[in-house]
């Protein structure tokens, strides 16, 4: 078994010759062409029926299948350490799809507290409408979640989670899930395929808004699921061609370009936030920082590293307005992961219809702001947030 700091190194080293090493379509062009095609004609009958029958796997129509999103999907499996992948047009649309292929009317679903707040929306509405129940639980505690678990068709989990980053003792919650027979659901779009591998910690499925670091500039709106072979193939079965939230094939090819850089991007995001959030740790006019760097839960240990993403609240000393309007570098603006750093302040968001508002459902502090730390230098965006906080004190 390797430690830590070595088994992250060899997850990069892996990740980083997968990425820079193409040789998936014939003539060798180093970037693979678009498949810019909704159709794929047949030479022959035979060749249709063979086809359609399912005895040669080739693209048919591009709501199914496309070369282009097809070496997306075969990447991802690989960072993943997945059989199979699936690639949609949001992250939403694998999670829907991903959650109404396992969840049906009359089942239960168990997730975790602060789930990313669309996905607590699905779970309140449309989940319901379907009369699928949600529970929800600490994921921090794995004996709440152990308790819940009986009679669950399926447990959601995000670690670390939206907002707060609290983080989930993965080895330990696939387990006592297996044992209870639930199938086990991940979003991992904060750490990324190489700061956190949840396939082989005994978990499902394994999701991902490629919106953010997969996709990493900010142009592209995108989404993932990976696991096993049989269960995607639930997900092709059961749902994905029917809600038919595919991929494009140009917004795959941004996101195979954003990927051959995710290595060193990643590396750049986790030594700047993490010197942000150490700074802002020892601000007078911060109480608190949500950044799993500074847990000491047993969920820590399946994190190869941090990404950009965190949160800190500020003490009533502070006008938050004043402060987000002082601002320069960080923008005002919700998503991340991309180059440019971006804030949100919770407090904006605390108008929205109350009882579909995660961050009022699970208790977030309206003092909160999260903070995506970009590529810019990390000492301009220390002195953007020094002085911002300077500015804003009433
Ligand atoms: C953004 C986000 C999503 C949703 O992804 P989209 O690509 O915007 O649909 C899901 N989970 C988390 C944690 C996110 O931040």
């Amino acid at each position: 078994m390797l430690d830590g700091v070595n088994e992250r190194e060899a997850v990069f080293a892996r990740a980083a010759t997968i990425l820079a090493h193409d040789e998936r379509f014939s003539g060798d062009p180093v970037v693979p062409p678009i498949f810019q095609t909704s159709l794929f004609t047949f030479a022959s009958y035979r060749d249709m029926e063979d086809a359609f029958a399912g005895r040669v796997r080739r693209p048919i129509y591009s709501r199914g299948d496309n070369p282009t999103v097809r070496h997306f999907e075969e990447r991802l499996a690989a960072l993943e350490g997945a059989e199979a992948a699936r690639a949609f047009s949001s992250g939403m649309g694998a999670i829907s799809a991903t959650v109404l292929a396992f969840a049906g009317a009359g089942s239960r679903v168990v997730a975790v507290r602060h789930v990313y707040p669309d996905t607590y929306r699905l779970f309140q509405q449309l989940c319901r409408r379907l009369s699928i129940s949600v529970d929800y639980v600490d994921g921090a505690d794995a004996d709440a979640v152990a308790a819940a678990l009986p009679g669950a068709s399926l447990l959601y989990l995000e670690s670390p989670t939206s907002m707060v980053f609290e983080v989930q003792d993965l080895e330990r919650i696939a387990t006592l899930a297996r044992a209870a027979g639930v199938v086990t659901i991940i979003d991992n779009s904060w750490a990324t395929p190489l700061f956190q591998q949840p396939l082989r910690h005994g978990i499902d499925l394994v999701l991902h808004s490629a919106s953010k670091y997969i996709g990493g500039h900010s142009d592209t709106v995108a989404g993932i699921v990976a696991g096993s072979a049989a269960l995607v193939g639930r997900i092709n079965a059961e749902t994905y061609s029917y809600l038919g939230a595919k991929l494009s094939p140009f917004e795959a090819w941004l996101l195979l370009r954003g990927l051959r850089t995710l290595p060193l991007r990643m590396r750049a995001h986790e030594k700047s936030a993490v010197t942000l959030a150490e700074r802002l740790k020892g601000h007078p006019q911060v109480v608190a920082v949500h950044h799993p760097a500074f847990s000491n839960h047993p969920g820590r240990r399946t994190l190869l590293g941090f990404s950009g993403l965190f949160s800190f609240e500020v003490g009533e000393a502070i006008d938050i307005a004043a402060l987000v309007d002082a601002l320069r570098y960080f923008k005002l603006g919700v998503s991340w992961g991309g180059h440019e750093s971006l804030a949100v302040p919770v407090q904006a968001s605390m108008a929205q219809t109350p009882k579909l508002n995660a961050q009022v459902a699970f208790g977030v502090s309206p003092r909160t702001i999260r903070i995506s730390v970009g590529h810019e230098d990390t000492e301009d965006l220390w002195a953007d947030l020094a002085r911002a906080l300077d500015t804003a004190r009433r």
